[in-house]
């Protein structure tokens, strides 16, 4: 990007934080201080944030960061902008900087998959007895992801153990990459993987947007755009090659354009174009587009009658 006036920032660290609420109350204060904007997880494992600013806040914020000896090892990816991603800025302090759910919590530090860099995940991705697994959301995938990569069937990260389990078999005597959008998922994931037993465990270090930025591999293999969680939502990876695998939720025709269901108790996000959202009722479903909430149908001051013809017209054409 020329001349961009705006960084985002995404990094991790797992570091014990002692006393995450107070840290965050006082995290919070520099962030406003440096007029940041971003989201940002705190906990006693570490630190989990992603935020944007003109380039000399991002940067004042660095500095702040790496003359903190707790977070001096942070690694921090930086996106080009023109403008912030983010409407606010939250810290918050939780239990985990990420959710994974487990029963018996990982400790990354003490265990967790080998680190491949950019370069070599790139190279054993395409060895043999090599199974590259995707450790994110169905949405995430499905929006763009590593060829040939597997796509867990679940909704959110949390279910992923229990998603493993029931497949172990197409992972037996292989050799696992797994790889997220920054790493953070796949540094507890991966280690869960090998205390579940499985002998050979890599994760992309530093995450698929690492790998986008990485001047040998340029994004190669990725098809698709990335998903990621601010205002972008979309970002390209691939610098040799682009290629869509979007999908249209309701046509099948190529697309990238996330919408959420306006139905506020499902709120899935579908890939859709501009005008089959207006076709569909940005619903994903006839029980979504019915619910007496739908918030397309009360953007657009429609009645209960004229969702309804609608409805029918809609039944008419297609079979969605
Ligand atoms: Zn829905």
């Amino acid at each position: 990007m020329q001349n961009h006036t705006h960084n985002v920032l995404l990094y991790y660290l797992y570091t014990p934080i002692e006393d995450p609420e107070v840290f965050a109350v006082e995290h919070l204060a520099a962030c406003k201080e440096l007029e940041l904007k971003g989201r940002i997880l705190v906990s006693e494992e570490g630190i989990n944030g992603t935020c944007s600013g003109t380039i000399e806040q991002t940067q004042a914020y660095m500095d702040m960061m790496k003359s903190d000896l707790r977070f001096s090892d942070i690694v921090f990816k930086i996106d080009e902008a023109n403008g912030h991603a983010f409407k606010k800025m939250h810290v918050r302090a939780k239990k985990e900087i990420v959710h994974l759910g487990l029963e018996d919590d990982i400790n990354p530090n003490e265990l967790t998959g080998t680190y491949l860099e950019p370069a070599e995940f790139y190279k054993q991705m395409q060895e043999q007895d090599t199974i590259v697994l995707d450790a994110r959301n169905d949405y995430e995938y499905d929006l763009g992801h590593f060829r040939n990569a597997v796509r867990p069937d679940i909704e959110n990260f949390r279910d992923l153990p229990e998603w493993i389990r029931d497949n172990k078999e197409q992972f037996e005597g292989k050799k696992i990459l797994t790889y997220c959008t920054g790493g953070i998922r796949c540094e507890k994931f991966s280690g869960w993987l090998k205390k579940e037993g499985f002998e050979d465990v890599s994760q992309l270090h530093g995450g698929i947007v690492s790998y986008g930025k990485d001047p040998e591999v340029k994004g190669e293999l990725w098809d698709g755009q990335l998903y990621v969680f601010d205002e972008r939502i979309a970002v390209p990876i691939n610098q040799v090659e682009q290629v869509i695998v979007g999908k249209d939720h309701f046509t099948g025709e190529p697309c990238e354009r996330y919408v959420n269901c306006a139905n506020p108790e499902c709120n899935a996000k579908i890939l859709t174009s501009e005008e089959n959202e207006h076709k569909y009722m940005r619903s994903c479903t006839d029980e979504c587009r019915e619910h007496p909430r739908n918030r397309y149908a009360f953007e657009h001051g429609l009645t209960g009658e004229q969702v309804q013809a609608r409805l029918n017209a809609l039944k008419e054409t297609t079979r969605v």
